[in-house]
């Protein structure tokens, strides 16, 4: 039997898989360091967990709104106009099961077959494999380590074509850690107005910022562009809550109701308790943000710093999110056992069986000559990996 040919096509996520092999490890009493993780090491803060309690003890145990609930969209209006400096009314918010799913909501809603959505390479997993579920085409063009991965006006302007729907941007980016700052911001948005395509922007590491550098919403920028974007943020990083599933959109109302639609008969409402406790989560004190930023911010120093320490291996500095780029190319060409390094799959490969520590090879990301490393582990486990690495970086001839 033929299966459905749009979604053979559609790959498992690398990151998941990485993360599942070490854990398997794990489990067979392997000492395993993972630099895999996709999600902060801390555990949701105890206000947001007792909102829960008190959502399943006053019965919050129904359907809601398919969108979300009416208090939740509204909170969401008041942090989107107090943090971002942008106005939206709650029928131009629709609450969704994290924030993936906000993002695979808002490619089913807007693509036709054959239209272009521009990411920007090295990018998060999901976005090309959301597009093609969505009929699209995913156009990939390239930052460079050069620019701090910030896209090169001129290179995205060229990629830019008729059949052109959306570009996507992630900033603060995983896995690149880079901020885009108010110009670049004022340059994409400018070129979405005279090309007529949506912005999507991914918001969800908003608050994992270092070094006093500002998150600036590109729907911040003026009416125009606010209504040619699709703002997507969520609970997951910012208040150590990946398990809960709630994430969000912003945006053109008739945009939203689409999404609205798809998702009242595909999954419904995003879980009943875990919107209480994001109400919560919104309206409650950002002290524990602030507490894992700093915490994030010490590790990702040593990281550096380390890594720049060894012979080969390089990194700059992220100013957001919780994930270090490793530059291997001075590496590539050297021998384990015999065997080969030619890209970031086999650095990867050899480095969990020569060290057991698990790092997520760039060309999932679209970056071959980079390792993803995530700082959302203790210091103590980072200290040991980094010293593993050091010894396998040894080990190559
Ligand atoms: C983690 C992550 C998401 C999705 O988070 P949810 O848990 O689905 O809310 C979206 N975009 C990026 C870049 C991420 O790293």
């Amino acid at each position: 039997m033929e299966l459905s040919r749009k979604n053979l096509g559609i790959t498992a996520s690398l990151t998941l898989e990485i993360d599942a092999k070490a854990k398997k490890m794990k489990a067979q009493g392997m000492d395993v360091i993972g630099f895999g993780a996709g999600e902060p090491d801390f555990k949701t803060p105890g206000f947001i967990i007792d909102a829960a309690k008190e959502a399943l003890d006053k019965g919050y145990t129904r359907y809601t709104p398919s969108s979300g609930t009416i208090e939740l969209r509204q909170a969401i209006c008041e942090k989107l106009s107090v943090d971002n400096g942008v106005d939206y009314k709650s029928n131009e918010i629709i609450v969704s099961n994290g924030a993936k799913h906000s993002l695979y909501n808002i490619f089913q809603a807007i693509l036709n077959p054959g239209d272009e959505v521009i990411i920007l390479a090295p990018y998060w997993v999901s976005y090309p494999e959301m597009v093609k579920m969505g009929g699209g085409v995913p156009v990939i063009v390239k930052t460079l380590e050069d620019d701090n991965f910030c896209p090169n006006l001129v290179e995205l302007e060229r990629a830019i074509t008729s059949k052109t729907k959306a570009l996507i941007i992630n900033s603060p980016n995983n896995p690149c850690g880079c901020v885009y700052d108010r110009p670049l911001l004022e340059g994409i948005g400018e070129l979405a107005l005279r090309h007529n395509f949506l912005i999507v922007t991914d918001e969800i590491y908003e608050y994992l910022l270092y070094d006093d550098v500002e998150h600036i919403s590109i729907a911040s920028l003026g009416s125009e562009i606010k209504n040619k974007t699709l703002l997507v943020n969520g609970m997951s990083k910012s208040h150590a809550m990946t398990g809960w599933r709630i994430g969000y959109t912003a945006g053109n109302q008739k945009i939203i109701g689409v999404m609205s639609n798809i998702q009242s008969h595909s999954t419904s409402n995003p879980n009943s308790i875990a919107q209480y406790a994001s109400l919560a989560a919104l309206k409650g004190s950002k002290e524990t943000v602030y507490h894992m930023v700093s915490k994030f911010d010490t590790r990702r120093k040593y990281m550096v710093s380390r890594i720049n320490s060894i012979d080969g291996l390089s990194s700059i500095m992220p100013s957001g999110a919780f994930y270090i780029m490793l530059n291997i190319e001075g590496v590539v060409g050297r021998v384990y056992k015999g065997r080969r390094i030619n890209g970031s799959l086999d650095f990867a490969d050899a480095l969990l069986e020569s060290q057991n520590v698990a790092v997520v090879p760039g060309i999932a990301f679209g970056a071959d000559k980079h390792m993803r490393l995530s700082y959302a582990t203790s210091e103590e486990t980072i200290e040991k990996g980094l010293n593993r690495i050091e010894n396998f970086i040894k080990e190559l001839e």
